[in-house]
């Protein structure tokens, strides 16, 4: 029952990794890191300096910036310089920033250890593109979590409809392809699926039945401890 667990969840934009995620946490009472808010931060960091696609600047950039992340009322918020950057990360050409940045090895050394620094001692549900092959790879449960591009992008256009910016689906279909493909192509610790990944693929899943099995999963997999 003391034992902590952590759970490893990966996968390309849109698959509802963090909308589970986060579900998951509050039924396991674990801690919810969201990893790619890390890079989004850095991201948005080098593109105010209009140098998010120079992999020299990035990388001798990697240590001016202090980013830290801190749960108010169990939701996690960014900070970088002391700035809460949790609403500006969402931007949309922040996102390819993020992907950009996170490709320079020297940003992915830092986050890491940060990653590893925050979830120390607790028990955690984490998400990213790293967390089953590279962050947390003795996690108790790792999924790689997919769903059809097209069903991933419908679902992002819905997203960012409801915040009453709706961006056509071609578009998002078209950026998110772009993206999915240097975050699976980049030499430093690529998308990939760890070899012990549970897949889940979730284009056929409503929400609650994408956190109901994820919940049955990790029950198995840390032994009905909670
Ligand atoms: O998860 P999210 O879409 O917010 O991540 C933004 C970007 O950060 C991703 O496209 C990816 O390039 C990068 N990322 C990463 N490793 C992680 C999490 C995110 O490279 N663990």
């Amino acid at each position: 029952m003391s034992k902590t667990f952590s759970i490893a969840i990966d996968g390309p934009a849109g698959a509802g990794k963090s909308t589970i995620a986060k579900a998951l946490a509050r039924s396991l009472g674990a801690m919810y890191l969201d990893t790619g808010a890390m890079y989004r931060a850095f991201g948005l960091y080098m593109l105010r300096k209009g140098a998010a696609n120079d992999p020299a600047a990035v990388a001798a950039c990697v240590n001016d910036v202090d980013i830290t992340v801190e749960f108010v009322d169990g939701a996690q918020h960014i900070f970088l310089g002391g700035e809460d950057v949790t609403t500006a990360i969402r931007e949309p050409e922040v996102s390819m920033a993020a992907s950009d940045v996170s490709a320079v090895p020297e940003v992915r050394t830092r986050m890491v250890a940060l990653q590893r620094k925050i979830a120390e001692g607790h028990s955690v549900i984490m998400d990213g593109r790293d967390i089953g092959t590279v962050v947390l790879p003795n996690a108790t449960l790792k999924i790689f979590l997919t769903a059809s591009a097209e069903e991933r992008a419908r679902r992002r256009c819905l997203e960012l409809e409801e915040k009453g910016r709706p961006v056509p689906y071609e578009q998002v279909l078209k950026e998110m392809k772009e993206r999915d493909y240097q975050d699976s192509h980049r030499a430093a610790s690529p998308l990939r699926a760890a070899e012990d990944a549970r897949h889940v693929d979730t284009s056929d899943l409503t929400l609650e039945q994408s956190v109901a099995l994820m919940r049955d999963l990790a029950l198995e997999a840390i032994g009905g401890a909670k």
